[in-house]
């Protein structure tokens, strides 16, 4: 993946902005002439719980692939833990990143998304214990011992020598939720978990985000259509429409006492 040539001037804010895990600096994204983020700002807390809520198509997916490196922000700077993911700092400008940086970045992040992923061809236990031992060098009979302790959190303790293909889809979104989590990531990104499940199996994953929620010390950007679980799980609620952030507060202001028609349409169809 490439991206622009050109350089950017490093802001003089650069330096302090390492108080957000997460920054969006005046993100533009575009698909051709579609125009599907503008000039996005936002700012993730350590720590912080952000839900993401929206209409189909105002750009929450979009939000989230460039976090995940999936997609290049056509401008703006995307920070994670003050360090931009698409660009290096050299000589007091912003080029282009390698791969290296941006894996480097991008590692602090936890993702999980609606396909599961995980490896069909191995146990759960190896599921979880393979980027521990490959890509963080954990040591074998310490990375099992902290992948036991995960899976123990999410309940599938009894699960440690199935293949993926045993397991419900609830179950197996489970295993990529205590994959992510065993990483230690400063921020987890949850994008949609549950929208590829049977209806009968999204309360045991969201049960089990809201217990990470609730125990852990990490952020969330939680991209979700699950309102309930937004206003439970969320310390902040992010309401996006077309491409923009229409209306951001806390769950009680922002469910209670909308204040744009936007977000108050929005919100009728949930009642
Ligand atoms: P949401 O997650 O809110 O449903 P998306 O971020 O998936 O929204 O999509 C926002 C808009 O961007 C939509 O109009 C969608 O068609 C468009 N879009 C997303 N990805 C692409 C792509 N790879 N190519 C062209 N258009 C895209």
């Amino acid at each position: 993946m490439s991206i622009q040539a050109e350089k950017i001037e490093v802001p003089a804010s650069m330096a302090e902005s390492t108080e957000s895990i997460v920054r969006y600096k005046k993100i533009c994204k575009s698909f051709d002439e579609v125009e599907v983020l503008k000039e996005l700002d936002l700012d993730i807390a350590p720590g912080e719980k952000v839900a993401v809520i929206g209409p189909s198509g105002s750009g929450k997916t979009t939000l989230a692939r460039l976090l995940m490196t999936l997609e290049e922000p056509t401008s703006g700077v995307i920070e994670v833990d003050g360090q931009p993911l698409w660009h290096k700092e050299v000589n007091g400008e912003l080029v282009p990143a390698d791969q290296k940086h941006m894996r480097k970045v991008r590692s602090n992040i936890g993702m999980v998304f609606q396909q599961f992923n995980l490896f069909p061809h191995m146990t759960i236990i190896r599921n979880v214990t393979e980027a521990l031992i490959h890509v963080q060098k954990v040591p074998k009979q310490k990375a099992i011992s902290e992948a036991k302790q995960m899976l123990d959190k999410v309940g599938l303790s009894d699960k440690l020598d199935n293949y993926p293909e045993q397991l419900s889809g609830g179950q197996q979104q489970r295993v990529a939720i205590a994959r992510a989590l065993v990483l230690k990531p400063k921020i987890m990104l949850f994008d949609e978990v549950t929208s590829a499940l049977d209806p009968m199996l999204v309360g045991e994953v969201l049960g089990v985000i809201k217990d990470i929620a609730k125990t852990g010390d990490m952020a969330m950007l939680l991209i979700t259509h699950e309102m309930d679980f937004a206003r439970d799980v969320a310390d902040r609620i992010v309401f996006f429409d077309e491409g923009s952030i229409v209306e951001h507060g806390p769950p009680k202001e922002i469910f209670e006492n909308p204040k744009t028609e936007k977000l108050q349409n929005f919100l009728s169809r949930f009642l």
